[in-house]
């Protein structure tokens, strides 16, 4: 069944030179690249603080800095992303990851491969350089269509507690991990079928009162953060995501008896659930049909290209059903898989960019995440300052900007 809405005038909200749709890893970090490369920023987000997936959904391991395994000894994932684990050490908040690595010296600007993260000092150190970065920021906003002509992306269209109202920009960067804004602008997409190979959900929860015990993933001060029930698949289907809401929630408290079944330590000191996030972590959804599509081959080989934005050195976590990890210092991400096909003043960040399954796996973490983040930030802003179509934006320039501001590119 359909309903015709009748059209009506709506208000204009602001302009910018940059939109950010999403406020995860990959958005706050493309904001505060936008801001400070003096773009006139704006950044929308459905949530009350950044994080995404991080914040909202207690995924609190931040995996990629460089290869878990040896080869490491090249830091892949530096700039923004750095900045952020260095301010949250000097915040002490930062806890022990749960993944085996070489631990290098972070007082020397070294970092390891994964950090678990307090997620509380991220969200406030997060809105302090978004913020600082003089962009604008429009929470519990949710983004619900696009203003084109033709083929070029104008603006975007959103609702929030003023009404529905419309924000126009020289670029949009969709951030919103499912693509949303690609989507509704008509850009090709893909996305797994649930009986495919792909990541599932899960439902992380946070343990408090830990004490003494001898337990914990991520673990911080006095708590853990647990991987929940799961195994379930929200895809872009607000019904299909409240069924994966509804069903793992409601296992929550018979996950949590099982984890005090096999540690006795924690009921002795009386641990509890402390918290559900806002929302299920959603791992994958859709994937943006960008100017070149990153192939297993790719990771695997650890090719380079010569429009390199970000590195990649994370294993792929569910190759074949095994964990593999890179036999090299890792791949590089091409600017090509920021830009769609079809549409223009449109660039892709975060999860949602084009590539297959497999290179998919190993990108996803959110090191990598920030590194795309940082340069789609850039991009945008050097080409609404320049007056150039992302599509047709000097790749040169863009690197240069990047390497200056602290990015790992490795170029030669
Ligand atoms: C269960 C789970 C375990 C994981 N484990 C790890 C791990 O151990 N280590 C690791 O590094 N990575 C891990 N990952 C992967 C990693 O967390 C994600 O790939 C990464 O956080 C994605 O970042 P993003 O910014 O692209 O997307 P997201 O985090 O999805 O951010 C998208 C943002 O956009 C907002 N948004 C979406 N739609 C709209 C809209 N229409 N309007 C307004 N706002 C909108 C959302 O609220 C959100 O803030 C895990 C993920 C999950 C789900």
């Amino acid at each position: 069944m359909k309903y015709l809405e009748p059209s009506k005038e709506i208000d204009v909200f602001g302009e910018y030179d940059v939109i950010v749709v999403g406020g995860g890893v990959a958005g706050l970090t493309s904001a505060i690249a936008s801001g400070r490369n003096n773009a006139k920023t704006l950044i929308i987000e459905r949530f009350g603080y950044f994080g995404g997936t991080a914040t909202a959904s207690l995924m609190i391991n931040i995996n990629g800095f460089r290869n878990q395994v040896e080869p490491d000894s090249t830091q892949t994932v530096k700039g923004i992303a750095q900045e952020i684990i260095i301010e949250l050490y000097k915040m002490k908040g930062l806890g022990k990851s749960p993944y085996p690595q070489k631990e290098y010296d972070i007082e020397k600007g070294e970092l390891s491969y994964s950090y678990c993260i307090d997620p509380e000092k991220f969200k406030y150190i997060t809105l302090k350089l978004v913020y600082e970065a003089g962009v604008d920021i429009l929470f519990h906003t949710y983004f619900s269509d696009v203003i084109k002509n033709g083929n070029e992306l104008k603006g975007i269209i959103v609702e929030n507690k003023s009404g529905r109202g419309a924000l126009f920009a020289k670029v949009v960067v969709d951030a919103s991990g499912d693509g949303d804004v690609s989507a509704r602008a008509g850009v090709p997409f893909w996305q797994a079928s649930s009986d495919d190979k792909a990541l599932k959900d899960n439902i992380m929860y946070k343990i408090s009162g830990i004490g003494n015990a001898d337990f914990g993933n991520c673990r911080y001060d006095d708590s853990s953060v647990v991987w929940g029930p799961g195994g379930v698949w929200g895809q872009n289907n607000a019904w299909e995501i409240s069924k994966a809401e509804i069903k793992t929630r409601l296992q929550i408290f018979e996950h949590f008896n099982s984890i005090l079944e096999k540690n006795p330590q924690l009921k002795q000191v009386g641990a509890y659930v402390a918290e559900t996030p806002p929302m299920i972590g959603i791992r994958q959804t859709r994937f943006i049909e960008g100017e070149y599509k990153l192939t297993a081959d790719d990771a695997i080989t650890g090719r380079r290209f010569d429009d390199v934005i970000a590195i990649s050195s994370c294993p792929i976590i569910s190759y074949y059903g095994y964990r593999r990890y890179l036999e090299h210092e890792g791949y590089d991400i091409p600017y090509r898989c920021l830009v769609p096909k079809d549409i223009d003043n449109l660039l892709v960040s975060g999860r949602c960019i084009s590539s297959e399954q497999q290179p998919y796996e190993s990108h996803r973490a959110m090191a990598p995440m920030m590194a795309i983040g940082q340069a789609s930030g850039t991009a945008a802003a050097l080409s609404a300052k320049n007056d150039v179509k992302p599509r047709y934006l000097d790749v040169s320039v863009l690197q240069d900007t990047l390497i200056q501001q602290g990015a790992e590119l490795r170029k030669r």
